[in-house]
């Protein structure tokens, strides 16, 4: 048993050992990938569910590694909060995002409403730097109005530094930018937390929606955001529609924005420009 224990132990150090080289070596790849061309944004359309009438898209980043691949945000996002690259790589995302919004301006017809475009922003970015001036220096830069810019946090971003957090989305809502809390409803931060953070949107997070009509207490959780959310003006988006009646029960209970594989996959900046002509 000892031994064995012992076999163990070297096991798993091993497989430690190896995570955490992969960890150095994909920071070390990250470092610089924006630069040689291999990152780009997706953007996921958004639609109206009233009017079934497109309003914006979120911006989801892209890196095209040389070896392997497509790889996944939910991996190197992370790597890029710990390690600090973040710090360059999100005002680039930021900035990126704000100059494609204007090039959706040029193709869409004269009397559309503005498309907005919806950047996430990450715990860190919030911390380190000063992000409303980051975000002024970029609308300023591409000429974006700041009423057709929305930044997504997550629950927990908001919920931890509270009252520094809450003066830096004072500063950005007076502004004109829109702030959305992203996965909401995961973070068992409790619905009273919506009177104290300034914010314009919930994006009920899709594993609220996946189960829907057919799973009541999804259902009825659903249907309590949209009534809470609704009575404090705050705009409700549902993420992960992949079904029809997934739309059309969530429009039902008054939901405003959706978004979702059968509305729209994220495609790329050219497709998307075609998708607006
Ligand atoms: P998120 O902000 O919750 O973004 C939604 C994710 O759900 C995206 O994954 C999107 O492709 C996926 N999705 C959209 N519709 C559906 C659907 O109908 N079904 C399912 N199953 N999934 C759907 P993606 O692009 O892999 O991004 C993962 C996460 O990485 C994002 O989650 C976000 O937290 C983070 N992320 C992506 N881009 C950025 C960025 O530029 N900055 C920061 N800080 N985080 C980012
Ligand atoms: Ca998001
Ligand atoms: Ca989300
Ligand atoms: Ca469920």
């Amino acid at each position: 048993a000892k031994l064995a224990g012992k076999n163990c132990y070297r096991f798993y150090s091993r497989a430690i050992d190896q995570a955490a080289e992969r960890r150095v070596q994909l920071e070390q790849e990250l470092r610089g990938a924006w630069d040689r061309g291999e990152m780009s944004l997706a953007y996921q359309p958004v639609f109206r569910l009233a009017d079934r009438r497109l309003v914006g898209a979120e911006a989801l980043l892209r890196w095209q590694h040389p070896q392997q691949g497509l790889v996944s945000p939910s991996v190197f996002i992370e790597v890029a909060e710990q390690s600090g690259l973040i710090d360059t790589l999100g005002p680039q995302v930021l900035r990126a995002a704000c100059r494609d919004a204007m090039r959706w301006r040029k193709v869409q017809a004269r009397d559309d409403e503005p498309l907005f475009v919806s950047v996430n922003v990450s715990p860190r970015q919030l911390r380190s730097g000063d992000l409303p001036a980051t975000v002024a220096s970029c609308l300023r830069e591409t000429g974006l109005s700041a009423h057709q810019l929305h930044v997504e946090l997550t629950e927990t971003t908001v919920i931890s530094d509270e009252p520094h957090v809450i003066e830096l989305l004072a500063r950005l809502r007076l502004m004109g930018v829109k702030v959305w809390l992203d996965d909401f409803g995961t973070g068992f931060s409790g619905l009273s937390h919506l009177r104290r953070v300034p914010v314009d949107g919930v994006k009920i997070d899709r594993s609220f929606v996946a189960d829907i009509p057919r799973d009541a207490d999804d259902l009825a959780l659903t249907t309590a955001i949209i009534a809470m959310a609704h009575s404090l003006n705050i705009v409700v988006v549902a993420e992960g529609v992949e079904k029809p009646d997934q739309a059309a029960v969530l429009r039902d209970r008054g939901c405003d924005l959706a978004q979702g594989y059968w509305l729209g996959h994220p495609i790329d900046i050219d497709g998307f420009l075609e998708l607006l002509a």
